[in-house]
């Protein structure tokens, strides 16, 4: 059976060069970076290497990268540091309701210790509007935070109008861009972007490894306490291998950023075209114009997200679904959710994400296999019928529908 893995989004594999490139770091280059000896000169310089590889990839300078274990800690280092450094100069966070949870459970432990957050709403196609930032900002606001693209329907935010908001009333603009690093042009200068997360394993390199861009300036005291790696911000013996690897995997994206993004783009457009025309009552959600090359959302009238999950994985397929019930969580995706989307459409739900590894070829497979299994719970399903028949009442024109 062939196996198509389409959950980029999710996690990547590691690239075989990213691979040979950490291999050393583990057996012949072990030094620690921070010890005197000759012995841990590779890993320092391999450090060194690496930021220069991260930097350049967002136009930044290499002093303005920290290493963090990952998205998640970089999202949190970001937020609580500000909370903390600009404690004095007010309480108040702005945010969006489609955050990864890594930034909105970290608003929401703030919320419980004096911090006031705002969760802006975004439109039907998951982008948040320029007017409503501006109307949220206030004396008190201290930091604004909007991912470059969400991670569940690939909508790329304004983030440059976002940024000059910010900008303009002296308030700081972090974003998590841990699904845009590596999959379209990031530019932290002309955006005004103060700080940005990234992670190794959304771009073909290694889990456990991301970074924090921190703009040339900008204090944030330490999130992590105990020695004086990365220049007394963020302790701990430096993660090398996944350090290489990261920057490894940065590198890769540097040369092949345009080719990546346009072989994606071909075989989603490609998916989008035939599963539309060919399985009826099928939609697509999120932004047509201001997408990641790499995502697809689909919705699918009368079936269960989950149910369609475990059908393709049997044939061989991955793919993720915002549906109730899947990936541990009882409830449907709030992302979805807040597209202003009913229950009952974001159950039938899912999400395919693209990488290097997919060809023109997987576009058949998964066609034919996603036609068959719709067609197939389609007859399973108790709400099926009754929606053809009450669709005439149904508002589709916020969706592409074909
Ligand atoms: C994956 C992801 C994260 C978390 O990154 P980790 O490196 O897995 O901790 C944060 N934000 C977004 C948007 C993500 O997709």
């Amino acid at each position: 059976m062939r196996q198509v893995y389409l959950d980029y989004s999710a996690t990547t594999p590691v690239k075989k060069d990213v691979l040979d490139a950490m291999i050393p770091y583990f057996t012949e280059f072990y030094g620690n970076p921070s010890s005197l000896y000759s012995v841990s000169e590779p890993s320092k310089e391999a450090i060194v290497t690496a930021r220069g590889q991260v930097a350049s990839l967002i136009n930044a300078d290499a002093k303005e990268v920290f290493f963090t274990s990952g998205g998640t800690e970089a999202d949190n280092w970001a937020i609580m540091g500000v909370a903390d450094a600009l404690k004095n100069k007010g309480n108040h966070i702005i945010t969006t309701k489609i955050e990864h949870h890594a930034v909105l459970h970290t608003c929401e432990f703030l919320e419980k210790h004096g911090y006031e957050v705002t969760y802006l709403d975004v439109d039907s196609e998951g982008r948040v509007r320029p007017e409503d930032l501006k109307a949220a900002i206030k004396d008190s606001t201290i930091l604004v935070s909007v991912m470059f693209v969400n991670n569940e329907i690939g909508t790329v935010q304004p983030i440059k109008e976002l940024a000059a908001i910010a900008k303009e009333h002296g308030v700081l603009f972090h974003t998590d861009a841990v699904q845009a690093f590596g999959q379209l042009p990031i530019n932290v200068d002309e955006c005004n972007i103060d700080m940005l997360s990234a992670s190794g394993h959304k771009l073909n390199g290694p889990k456990g490894i991301g970074f924090l861009y921190i703009r040339k300036g900008l204090k944030l005291r330490s999130f992590i306490h105990g020695g004086a790696q990365e220049r007394a911000r963020r302790a701990g013996t430096e993660n090398v291998p996944g350090i290489v690897g990261l920057g490894k995997a940065a590198e890769l994206a540097n040369i092949h950023l345009e080719e990546r993004m346009k072989h994606n783009q071909e075989i989603r457009d490609a998916l989008m075209e035939k599963v539309t025309s060919n399985i009826k009552d099928s939609y697509v959600h999120g932004s047509m114009e201001n997408r990641l090359p790499n995502n697809i959302h689909f919705r699918f009238s009368g079936i269960e997200g989950e149910s369609l999950i475990l059908r393709l994985d049997k044939k061989g397929i991955n793919g993720a679904t915002g549906s109730a019930c899947s990936s541990k969580s009882l409830s449907p995706s709030y992302v979805l959710s807040a597209l202003g989307l009913a229950d009952a459409d974001i159950h039938g739900s899912l999400r395919l994400s693209l990488g290097t590894e997919n060809s023109l070829e997987d576009v058949d497979t998964v066609v034919d296999t996603l036609e068959e299994i719709v067609a197939t719970l389609r007859t399973m399903s108790p709400i099926w019928d009754n929606e053809k028949n009450a669709s005439i009442a149904f508002d589709e024109s916020s969706f592409t529908s074909h």
